[in-house]
């Protein structure tokens, strides 16, 4: 069990960067969320220094290989992502003081592979086809076969992932909405979001919603079609009391609106999270919270804004 708190976590990022990553804006969705028994909140992540929600498990990832001493011999910190978790441990890498190297498909945007490389990061590029899991099996056989020079993070199955959201995201929406929140939705990648914020919630009789995309061959990047991808080992679905589904299309159309009418400005998975949101809210109203997982400068080189 690790031992991080978050005081413990303030206490080693102090004067640096890093102390700025959590404690991220809560905004009303006025336009999108109109006409809406209730009401409709975004957790706004891309405000980390890092620019997504993946700073906050890179950040407890990497202190908690300190704490268990696994960094002290000067390894190269190894991981696979689809993107933001790399642009995430490669900041604090950064700051740190650590070499990274970082396994991912080579589809992921442009953006976030410039960004990991700036911050200093290797990439180790992985067939587009294979999507993560190609990326994942590349980072597994590194760290197999030469475990004495790696720090394998492994945030699929880094139970420090699901414990930065436990004890701050999740405590962060209870503090913020004064107790109010009644649904917390937000999409499933490694699912370190749902599985951290359902600890932090549920037990405050909170309806968690987990979202997947609608089939496999999807545009949501960060998330996962559980049913045909690698299980991370993290994921447990009892954590969600309500399992969704949704289409590229609408994630795209909804982040369209979210930049017009809130100026909110979010990739596909934003769009996608707040779209189910909505659902949720018209089918049980309440104060719902959806989590804005990152901003939509990290797709300018997609299709996207085109
Ligand atoms: N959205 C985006 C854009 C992401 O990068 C991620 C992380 N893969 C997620 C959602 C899902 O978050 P989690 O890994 O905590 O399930």
């Amino acid at each position: 069990m690790s031992r991080l708190t978050a005081e413990l976590v303030r206490e080693r990022v102090r004067d640096t960067i890093l102390e700025r990553i959590g404690d991220t804006p809560l905004i009303p969705l006025h336009r999108v969320g109109a006409g809406l028994r209730g009401g409709l909140w975004a957790k706004i992540e891309s405000a980390n220094p890092g620019g997504s929600v993946k700073d906050r498990p890179a950040l407890w990832m990497i202190l908690d290989a300190e704490e268990e001493g696994r960094l002290r011999r000067r390894r190269i910190v190894l991981d696979a992502t689809s993107g933001n978790t790399g642009v995430a441990l490669a900041m604090v890498c950064a700051v740190r003081g650590y070499d990274l190297e970082l396994c991912m498909p080579d589809k992921v945007s442009i953006e976030r592979k410039r960004i990991a490389r700036a911050f200093g990061a290797q990439l180790v590029l992985t067939d587009p086809l294979e999507g993560t899991d190609g990326a994942i099996r590349e980072a597994q056989r590194r760290a197999a076969a030469d475990p004495d020079r790696y720090v394998y993070v492994d945030q699929y199955s880094n139970l420090a992932n699901p414990l930065s959201h436990e004890l701050g995201t999740g405590a962060e929406i209870w503090k913020q909405t004064g107790g109010r929140v009644t649904h917390f939705v937000a999409g499933v990648g490694t699912s370190g979001t749902v599985v951290g914020v359902s600890r932090a919630l549920r037990p405050k009789r909170v309806r968690i919603v987990a979202v997947q995309p609608d089939e496999a061959l999807h545009g949501i990047e960060g998330w996962k079609h559980m049913p045909t991808a690698l299980r991370p080992a993290i994921w447990d679905e009892r954590v969600a009391d309500v399992h969704r589904v949704m289409a590229t299309d609408e994630a795209i159309a909804m982040t369209k609106r979210l930049a017009r009418e809130e100026g909110i400005f979010t990739g596909p998975s934003g769009g996608a999270a707040v779209a189910a949101g909505i659902a949720v809210a018209r089918e049980e109203s309440g104060r719902i919270v959806v989590l804005i997982a990152d901003g939509g400068e990290r797709y300018l080189s997609t299709p996207l804004w085109e």
